[in-house]
């Protein structure tokens, strides 16, 4: 059984060992109140699991979880904080339950039955609202020492730049989200030129905001797809860095921006390699976008769960 817990939805979906989905469902997160959060995932997973042999149960949740799969230190999207929520659920459902961060986990999800299938190192990059990071190194999720490794978008591409949410400056989440492609485009408008178009749809409707960027992006106008562009490069020159760290042989876009395809891709090449050190003499990594979509949570957060129960039955 797979759980996503998201701050406006929880999704839940039953998991084939091969990674397929045989049955989900959808319910609001009743965000501020822990215990509801509770009875939601476990009159879920009690629903869905009626009558199937469910193995393990795996949690997906935005925010920083200890190594040992446990505790939610830090949720910014629900009222959690250092919250035990695999030992209260697996007291309430009997089973083996692990919990890790959504990204990871929709990274998981990729590696083993979307765009990473057949590699052994992966990077990817899911960009939503911010930017989210996953890292399959030897086949193996990177947890790091205190479980809060792959937080890829608080990676600092712009020295002294703008403040982040985290508290830090010049996090890539500030040049390489969604939300930092609907400031460039708002900048591109003030600016005029080829900022018209992105003037006028914001004037009609009040202000921009990812469907009407798409919506220009897909009619080609040059405004858009200078936006587009300015968050590429800024990707682009994120994955130099990690390069030099991880070395993947590729990188995995997620999230609602990677739609663009290779208009969001060519660009992050073109800056990756413009960054790479020693560049020439290294091997070209594969930018790919995701495969899997919603899903990947549900899917990863299952198969996570499931790979824990057999290492350490019962
Ligand atoms: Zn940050």
């Amino acid at each position: 059984m797979g759980i996503d817990i998201g701050g406006t939805k929880i999704a839940g979906a039953v998991v084939s060992d091969d990674g397929q989905i045989i049955a989900e469902e959808r319910q609001p997160t009743p965000a501020g109140d822990p215990g509801a959060i509770l009875d939601v995932v476990v009159e879920m997973v009690q629903r869905l699991g009626a009558d199937r042999p469910i193995v393990a149960t795996g949690v997906a949740a935005a925010g920083f979880i200890d190594s040992a799969q446990s505790v939610v230190y830090y949720a910014p999207n629900i009222n959690w904080r250092n919250e035990p929520f695999r030992d209260r659920l697996r007291d309430r459902l009997g089973m083996d339950v692990t919990i890790d961060n959504d990204a990871n986990a929709a990274g998981w999800a990729e590696f083993r039955f979307g765009a990473a299938r057949d590699a052994h190192d992966m990077t990817m990059l899911t960009i939503g609202t911010g930017v989210g990071g996953a890292i399959v190194t030897g086949d193996r999720l990177l947890r790091g020492g205190f479980g809060t490794a792959g937080e890829l978008g608080h990676l600092r591409v712009v020295p002294d730049g703008l403040l982040c949410g985290c508290g830090a400056q010049g996090c890539l989440e500030q040049y390489g989200s969604g939300r930092a492609l609907l400031r460039m485009a708002d900048e591109i408008a003030d600016a005029g030129g080829i900022g018209l178009s992105l003037a006028e749809a914001r004037r009609r409707a009040g202000k921009l905001d990812g469907t009407i960027i798409s919506g220009l992006i897909a009619e080609g106008d040059p405004g858009a797809m200078s936006a587009l562009r300015q968050l590429g490069h800024g990707l682009g020159q994120a994955c130099a860095s990690l390069s030099a760290v991880l070395d993947p042989e590729l990188f995995v876009f997620g999230g609602g921006v990677s739609i663009a395809g290779d208009l969001l891709l060519d660009p992050v090449r073109e800056s990756y390699l413009a960054h790479l050190p020693a560049r020439g003499f290294h091997p070209e990594p594969r930018f790919v976008v995701a495969e899997l979509g919603n899903d990947a949570g549900v899917v990863g957060a299952a198969d996570l769960a499931r790979i824990h129960a057999k290492a350490a039955p019962g």
